[in-house]
């Protein structure tokens, strides 16, 4: 089993511990700097890239506006296509339907594509729990789950290994999983490659159930959509009997036409691809193709909780291509676990704690884990304002409080930070509305100037401690003006 986020830190140790990594800073800038230099190619292609841009939004809006009409559409062309649709109200109700369904079938192993949904609910942990193996085909998915890892990035979820721990997790661990690597295993990719490959194989060949996500459903025909670049998706999805789906409401479009939009956007943002190498689409069962037995259990998890949050609900437009993790620098040198979530970077601070709540700590600092430069903004391709919501979401913990932790309950508390803030707002206040005091105070601080302190005290010092006080000019600007323009410009 790959580890789970419980009990992570909050963003600010966690990204600390993060940023003292050589290593892990060098994979990060490497990888982060390819993909975004490709990703600009691949979309500075496109004469109409706004349009489309502008056009997925719409269509993701709209679908969310009428959700439950689409919802019921979908499951209504599932189930006239042969396969079987489950409700699912929390983790909980999801990995409880799922392990009952594998265990109908008699099989204690499972194949999975890679999965956003099925991490978010931590399923592989909850069908081993029952005794039941869920093997992950995906590349980057098998390098964590070998190295007892978590993943890091939607996209790459091995972002932070190099090729050379890769050679190593392989080495030391395939051959308790299956097929052992290959004696001398070298660090080249053609031959890692390789030895996934063969190792995975076995697996294929052997497994009788499938679990998957879905990028995409498509409410009028009940189709759900796989793009990938590998093939072992395409695998998972046609060789197995039965093959189980666990997909987020949100992921719903209403028709083809809407999809053709995302199927230009989708590949273009993530892997600078004009399209992606597979793109799997099934519809329920058909006799003497795929699996005989198809189920699909729709996720809730907070999603309706943030889709009634005005300002939050633009999150669920996410179609999960990772372009925002690239441009950010806060993820770019913190990596993605110090976000304790599945979704790590931008989208990750704003979605995390809009499914999970604010009432922890990790999720209370996930908003603030941004310097608010807007990159992930200029990058989405279904144009979430992370910018905003981000803000948004700082004043739901202001005002909630911040989450602390006393022995093993946590409980909120209006955090001091937030309380220092607010006192420096109101006395900015009262001297910007009284010109005398502020003139007053000016000329005071000119001539006191080199008492100064080069670090503020109290909960300010966490905020000087990285930042360079402005020095105090030795004549305020008023006086100055007086001084050299007096009378000419009417300035007192
Ligand atoms: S928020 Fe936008 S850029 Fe980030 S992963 Fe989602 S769709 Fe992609």
């Amino acid at each position: 089993m790959s580890g789970t986020f419980v009990g992570m830190p909050a963003f600010p140790a966690a990204a600390r511990a993060a940023v003292r990594d050589t290593t892990l800073r060098g994979n990060l800038r490497h990888a982060t700097h390819t993909i975004r230099a490709k990703r600009a190619r691949a979309v500075a292609e496109l004469d109409d890239w706004e349009r489309l841009r502008q056009a997925g939004k719409r269509i993701k809006d709209h679908t969310l506006r009428h959700l439950d009409r689409y919802l019921e559409q979908l499951e209504e062309s599932v189930t006239a296509a042969g396969g079987v649709v489950h409700w699912a109200a929390d983790a909980d109700e999801a990995n409880r339907i799922v392990a009952e369904l594998v265990r109908a079938t008699g099989e204690t192993e499972v194949v999975k594509v890679k999965s956003m949904a099925t991490q978010e609910i931590a399923l592989n942990e909850a069908l081993e729990a029952q005794g039941i193996h869920a093997y992950e085909t995906d590349l980057a998915e098998l390098i964590v789950q070998l190295g007892k890892d978590r993943p890091s990035h939607i996209l790459v979820p091995a972002i932070h290994r190099n090729r050379g721990e890769i050679r190593d997790i392989f080495t030391r661990e395939m051959g308790a999983w299956g097929r052992p690597a290959p004696e001398g295993l070298p660090d080249t990719p053609a031959d890692l490659a390789d030895a996934a490959r063969l190792h995975l194989r076995e697996k294929f060949l052997r497994a009788k159930v499938g679990v998957s996500g879905a990028n995409f459903m498509v409410a009028e025909t009940g189709t759900l959509v796989v793009v990938e670049s590998e093939g072992n998706g395409r695998m998972c999805l046609t060789l197995p009997e039965t093959l189980i789906s666990v997909v987020g409401i949100e992921k719903i479009v209403p028709t083809w036409q809407d999809l053709e939009v995302f199927l230009q956007t989708l590949p273009r943002s993530s892997t600078a691809e004009r399209m992606n190498p597979y793109t799997s689409m099934w519809t329920g069962t058909t006799d003497g193709d795929g699996p005989r037995v198809f189920h699909l259990v729709l996720l809730d998890n907070g999603r309706t909780d943030t889709l009634a949050d005005e300002v939050g609900r633009q999150a669920l437009r996410c179609i999960r291509c990772s372009a925002c993790l690239n441009v950010c620098p806060v993820y770019e040198r913190a990596g993605g676990h110090a976000y304790g979530s599945v979704y790590p970077g931008p989208i990750g601070a704003i979605l995390s704690p809009q499914l999970r709540g604010t009432g922890s700590e990790i999720d209370a600092s996930l908003p603030y884990a941004s310097s608010l430069c807007g990159a992930c903004y200029e990058v989405c391709p279904v144009a979430i304002d992370i910018p905003e919501v981000l803000v948004h979401l700082r004043e739901r913990v202001v005002e909630g409080g911040e989450a602390v932790r006393e022995g093993s309950k946590v409980r909120l508390r209006p955090a001091k930070g937030h309380a220092a803030e607010r006192a420096a707002m109101r006395a900015a206040r009262w001297a910007l509305s009284r010109p005398g005091a502020l003139r007053a105070g000016q000329r005071l601080a000119s001539r006191t100037r080199r008492l100064h302190p080069r670090t503020l005290p109290g909960p300010g010092r966490a905020w000087s401690g990285t930042r360079d006080l402005p020095p105090v000019p030795a004549e305020p600007f008023r006086d100055w003006w007086q001084r050299t323009r007096g009378g000419k410009d009417g300035a007192k």
